[in-house]
């Protein structure tokens, strides 16, 4: 599967920490990640991402355009609801393309653990019939 990981800056160390603890489950799928969160993330656990720009320098709209394309199979985007970002409205995109493409995604932790054991479970296995590609 293809898992995409973006996070806030308030939300990165929470990020690593969700990564760490699930390092042999995402090991085993694609990763990419938005520029920082993405660094952070493969520095502490050694896993292998693809990194896309920054978010603020449109690394979100490169995620949002393969989740348009159906490519991503899941998000797990940790975001900040205490501050208001400058690329807030590519933030709403992103979650209303996911929802087009019923691509699951998690904006908390809370949500993220329980799809990382959804996947884990194969309850996410009909993504490989939707994209047999993979
Ligand atoms: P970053 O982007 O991982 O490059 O910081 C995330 C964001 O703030 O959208």
């Amino acid at each position: 599967m293809n898992i995409a990981l973006i996070a806030h800056d308030a939300k990165k160390e929470l990020m690593v920490q969700f990564c760490i603890a699930y390092c042999g489950i995402l090991s085993r799928h694609d990763l990419c990640a938005t520029g920082t969160t993405g660094k952070l993330v493969s520095d502490a656990t050694g896993l292998k991402i693809q990194r896309f720009l920054s978010g603020s320098q449109g690394g979100d709209q490169q995620i949002s355009a393969r989740i348009a394309c159906n490519e991503v199979d899941m998000l797990l985007f940790f975001r900040d609801p205490l501050s208001a970002k400058p690329h807030e409205p590519n933030d709403n995109n992103m979650l209303r393309l996911c929802d087009t493409h019923n691509i699951p995604v998690a904006t908390n932790i809370a949500t993220a653990e329980v799809l990382i054991h959804g996947l884990e479970r194969g309850d996410l296995d009909w993504r490989n019939i939707v994209n047999p590609s993979r």
